[in-house]
């Protein structure tokens, strides 16, 4: 059970420097994400899980736990089903 989790974060907008504050997914990591100042289609950097963790003020409960949502998973096994994008959640506790 985690107590003290931000869950808002402010992303700011690489192309326009728009910053709007959002409410991050605890169970999900977010891909992708709409500037609402220029409507661009904002994507992680190469290293990053989400879009939180490229742009935000405050990473991605996901990071900030420190548990790394692949750990365990072979990537080799999810290249063949590429429909979904979205990493499911492994245990949790
Ligand atoms: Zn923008």
């Amino acid at each position: 059970m985690v107590s003290d989790l931000v869950l808002t974060s402010e992303i700011t907008c690489p192309h326009c420097g728009h910053i709007r504050q959002e409410t991050m997914p605890t169970n999900a990591c977010q891909f992708f994400y709409e500037c609402q100042g220029c409507h661009k289609l904002l994507k992680p950097l190469p290293g990053d899980c989400c879009v939180f963790c490229s742009y935000g003020t405050v990473k991605c409960p996901q990071c900030n736990s420190g548990s790394v949502h692949s750990s365990g998973f072979d990537s080799s096994d999810s290249s063949r089903h590429s429909t979904e994008g979205m990493p499911r959640p492994a245990e949790v506790e």
